[in-house]
């Protein structure tokens, strides 16, 4: 029974879904709407493109000054299913009217344990699992090793490089760039080590499983199994570069972890909920996680975040160790159901994979006249290009500052990423339209051609 859930269609976004540019990027209310944010906003707040908002829908973001932008971040793999996506809309709606919170750990409500069936339903894997719900995704991400500390009553943590798991005290731990995410900030949590990734790129033609007993060469020599509580990766990196590990990779970690009493935990915040062309994206390869982070593109926009996993490692945190005031919300809830139904009912998982070759596809025939595009890489609709020095493999920031903001001139919205910041990265909402992202696609030929 959903009685949260209406029988919405997805009526098609109401905005006009078109790039239409009427005064320059930013414009002038937006431009005063910064002057007050400078005023107003601690400056550690940061905008990547300081377009003030005031509608969205579909592939567009329209700005105060009437400029309707393509949008290719999602709010950073969030808006997977769509800004305002209708179901989200209505279900929202709905549910303020109905009551706004009561604390589930106080007077519990059933959406919140639809969010948690559904979540064990959809995870990799079909033995019993549990789900317990967060706001953020380093809430969820601290709460992950809050359970494996206590199911296997060891402490460290191992990460990996180029990792991002977020900026609270223990998430900045586990996070490898110093600028602009922990510097300055510390110390950090302790017993948190990080080991070497699988960056085929980068890597010289070392192949999955030699990459996997690197890593476990320095946990073994480093950490120790019987110290060790959990290995926590993403399955592709998000901030850290869009980095996909070589085959194997993730699989030889999962087995080393099975025999060594560690938890694996997949982070897939940002991977997660259709983004990558699969529900999760340890679903390309088969890898079964213990333990699996959700955020992000869980609920269209509200706060929400999740760890799912097996049953045993799950109950055994004590009675009251988890939770917090906010946690699984009712409006999340709410929009988290909506969002799971979008996905399901408009075949999104397979949108997301066509998305991916449409952009690859494009990329590809930029890459082979642009010698400057070092890399293309990523899953479905989770695509970036490394890019570098022409015909050297040497990382290039300024060039990735200076196309990111010539597309933004251009209205179209694109993010940028990596370690070394030269990644540039490709995150549309499932509800673009090919002639949106074609439209963006030429755009981005237009941009490579005026920055060489
Ligand atoms: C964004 C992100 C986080 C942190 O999520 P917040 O909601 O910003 O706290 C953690 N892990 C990954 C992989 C992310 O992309």
């Amino acid at each position: 029974m959903t009685t949260f859930l209406t029988e919405t269609t997805t009526g098609g976004p109401a905005l006009p879904q078109e790039l239409r540019l009427v005064t320059e990027v930013p414009g002038p209310r937006s431009r005063e709407l910064q002057a007050r944010k400078s005023a107003a906003v601690a400056q550690g707040v940061g905008t990547t493109l300081p377009v003030y908002i005031a509608a969205a829908g579909g592939g567009v973001l329209v700005d105060v000054d009437g400029n309707s932008l393509i949008d290719l971040g999602s709010g950073i793999a969030v808006t997977t299913v769509g800004n305002s996506a209708p179901r989200v809309v209505t279900a929202v709606q709905e549910q303020a009217a109905a009551f706004t919170h009561t604390c589930f750990m106080v007077t519990p409500y059933e959406s919140y344990v639809a969010v948690a069936e559904a979540l064990n339903r959809l995870t990799p894997g079909d033995h019993q699992k549990r789900s317990a719900l967060f706001n953020s995704g380093a809430e969820a991400v601290e709460n992950a090793v809050k359970i494996a500390r206590s199911y296997t009553k060891k402490s460290a943590v191992v990460v990996f490089d180029h990792a991002y798991h977020g900026r609270t005290n223990l998430t900045m731990a586990m996070t490898a760039k110093n600028m602009p995410y922990k510097s300055g900030f510390g110390p950090f949590a302790s017993d948190v080590y990080r080991a070497p990734l699988s960056y085929p790129y980068r890597d010289s033609g070392i192949d999955g499983a030699a990459a996997a007993a690197r890593a476990i060469d320095v946990i073994e020599k480093q950490v120790g199994a019987e110290n060790l509580a959990a290995v926590v990766i993403e399955p592709i990196q998000g901030e850290g570069g869009f980095i996909v590990p070589a085959d194997g990779f993730l699989a030889g970690l999962v087995d080393w972890c099975r025999v060594n009493n560690v938890v694996f935990v997949a982070d897939e915040v940002q991977t997660g909920f259709a983004r990558t062309g699969a529900m999760f994206a340890c679903d390309h390869e088969g890898v079964v996680p213990d333990l699996i982070v959700s955020a992000k593109g869980i609920a269209g926009g509200l706060p929400l975040s999740a760890v799912t996993g097996r049953a045993e490692i799950m109950d055994a945190a004590h009675g009251g160790g988890l939770g917090g005031t906010y946690g699984g919300n009712p409006l999340a809830c709410a929009a988290a159901l909506a969002v799971i139904e979008t996905i399901e009912s408009d075949g999104l998982v397979e949108r997301a994979a066509a998305i991916g070759d449409l952009m690859v596809d494009r990329l590809k025939t930029l890459a082979a006249r642009d010698d400057r595009i070092g890399d293309i890489r990523g899953r479905g609709a989770m695509i970036a290009v490394e890019l570098v020095k022409a015909g050297t493999n040497e990382p290039d920031p300024d060039l990735t500052k200076r196309v990111a903001a010539a597309a933004h001139a251009r209205g179209v919205i694109v993010l940028t990423c990596g370690t070394y910041g030269n990644v540039l990265r490709f995150l549309p909402p499932l509800a673009i339209s090919d002639a949106l992202l074609a439209q963006a696609c030429d755009i981005l030929d237009d941009v490579f051609e005026e920055t060489r």
